[in-house]
C-alpha cells in the first residue's frame, strides 16, 4: 500500500451507513468523523445498538459505507473496488473478534501463521514472524496445541499474534475481552496496550468494559449512530460517568474532562 508516512491510521470522513431501504431502512451511522493518528489505541463504546460494530466493520473495510469517506494509512477506500479492498483488509488491517475465530485443526503457530499463506507468501521470515509473534504473546511453550486445548485468554492471544503477523497498519478489536473471565481479560487488554506502546501498533476497540476502554488514549463515544464523546483515556470512573449520562439522556456527563462533541 502506497501510505503517506505521516497520515493517520484511520481518517473516517462524513461516514454514513444506512441498513436497508424504504420505511424499514435503519440508519446504524449518521455523519460519523473519527481519526485514529499512527500508534494511538483508541477504544469505541455506546450503549447497545448504538453503531459501535458497524462502525467497526465500514473501518475495516467489512460492510461499504452509504456515504462519507475513510482511508487507512493515508489511502482512501474509495475507488478500490472489491479485489482492492480484500487486499487492503488482509495486508494492512488485524482483526481480532470476540470469540477468536481460530482455526480448530490447525495448532497455535499454525493459526499464527495462516494470513501468510492466504496472502500466498511461504517465505521462511513470515514463519520465523509467526513463531516470534507466539512466543512474544507469551505461548512459547503451547505452540504445538490446537485451539481446543488452550484457555480462552490462550487462545485470544494467537488471535493477537495472527492479527500482528503481516504487521498491520491497523487492529480492529471487536470485544476482544468479551468472552474471557476478569483475569484472562485485563491479561489481554494488558497485552493489546503493549503491542501498541511497544511496537506503535494503532488500534481501534469496541468494547463494554469501562476498565478496558480506560486502558486506552481516548474513548469515543457513540449513540445513535453518532459520535457524541470524546475522552481521554485513563480514568475507569470518568468513563463510567459519561455512559451513565448517555444512558440516561438529558444528563450532563459528569466528568470535567468529558468532552461533549
Ligand atoms: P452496537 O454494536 O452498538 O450494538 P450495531 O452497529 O450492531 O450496534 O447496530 C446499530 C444499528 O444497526 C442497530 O439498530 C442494529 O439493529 C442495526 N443493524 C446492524 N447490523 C444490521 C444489518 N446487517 N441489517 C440491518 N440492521 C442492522
Amino acid at each position: 500500500m502506497d501510505s503517506a508516512t505521516d497520515a493517520p491510521s484511520v481518517q473516517a470522513r462524513g461516514v454514513v451507513k444506512t441498513y436497508g431501504a424504504g420505511p424499514t431502512a435503519v440508519r446504524a451511522l449518521r455523519c460519523c468523523d473519527l481519526t485514529v493518528e499512527r500508534g494511538e489505541m483508541v477504544a469505541i463504546m455506546g450503549p447497545s445498538g448504538s453503531g459501535k460494530s458497524t462502525l467497526l466493520h465500514v473501518v475495516g473495510a467489512l460492510e461499504p459505507v452509504t456515504a462519507g469517506d475513510i482511508a487507512v494509512g493515508g489511502v482512501p477506500y474509495a475507488g478500490l473496488g472489491d479485489k482492492g479492498l480484500t487486499v487492503l483488509r488482509r495486508d494492512h488491517i488485524g482483526f481480532v473478534f470476540q470469540f477468536f475465530n481460530l482455526l480448530p485443526s490447525l495448532s497455535a503457530i499454525e493459526n499464527a501463521h495462516l494470513p501468510a499463506l492466504i496472502a500466498g507468501r511461504r517465505d521462511k521470515a513470515l514463519r520465523d514472524r509467526a513463531r516470534m509473534l507466539i512466543e512474544r504473546v507469551g505461548l512459547g511453550d503451547r505452540a504445538e496445541h490446537v485451539p481446543a486445548e488452550l484457555s480462552g485468554g490462550e487462545q485470544q492471544r494467537v488471535s493477537i499474534a495472527r492479527a500482528l503477523l503481516l504487521q498491520p497498519e491497523l487492529v480492529l478489536a471487536d470485544e476482544p475481552t468479551g468472552n474471557l473471565d476478569t483475569r484472562a481479560g485485563a491479561e489481554i487488554l494488558a497485552l493489546l496496550r503493549e503491542v501498541n506502546q511497544r511496537d506503535g501498533e494503532s488500534i481501534l476497540m469496541v468494547t463494554h468494559d469501562a476498565n478496558a476502554a480506560a486502558r486506552a488514549d481516548r474513548v469515543v463515544f457513540l449513540r445513535d449512530g453518532e459520535i457524541v464523546g470524546d475522552l481521554p483515556g485513563g480514568s475507569t470512573d470518568d468513563v463510567l460517568a459519561f455512559l451513565a449520562g448517555l444512558q440516561a439522556p438529558g444528563e450532563a456527563p459528569a466528568s470535567a474532562d468529558a468532552a461533549l462533541v
